[in-house]
């Protein structure tokens, strides 16, 4: 369910998932597939890990990320499930073949 709500946002984050939800930021993203392709690549991560360990190790590689780089937007974009979001968010038939913990690719394909 997308549900347009943009007191949660700021900088420049669009979108945001958090199960069984899908939360953006203007009205008509609603239509932007790209996004909401992307979060619901967050919402599948989600269902995966039981909700709560992927919130734990969503933040807790945020925190190693940045504790390495110094630097927000790198961190969060280290993120593997960053990486498997904005790798795929254009694959708008991803979720159909995906395999079940495929983030789990993303931890080794870093290029940073
Ligand atoms: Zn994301």
């Amino acid at each position: 369910m997308v549900i347009f709500f943009p007191f949660i946002f700021s900088g420049n984050f669009q979108g945001m998932a958090i199960f069984p939800f899908i939360f953006v930021r203007y009205k008509e993203m609603k239509e932007n597939q790209t996004l909401i392709n992307h979060e619901r690549i967050h919402l599948r991560q989600q269902i995966e890990l039981l909700w709560i360990f992927f919130f734990l190790l969503y933040f807790g590689e945020y925190l190693v990320n940045f504790i390495k780089f110094r630097n927000s937007d790198r961190a969060y974009r280290s993120i593997s499930f960053e990486q498997e979001a904005y790798f795929n968010e254009k694959n708008l038939s991803y979720l159909q073949h995906r395999k079940f913990w495929n983030f789990l690719r993303y931890y080794y394909k870093r290029k940073s």
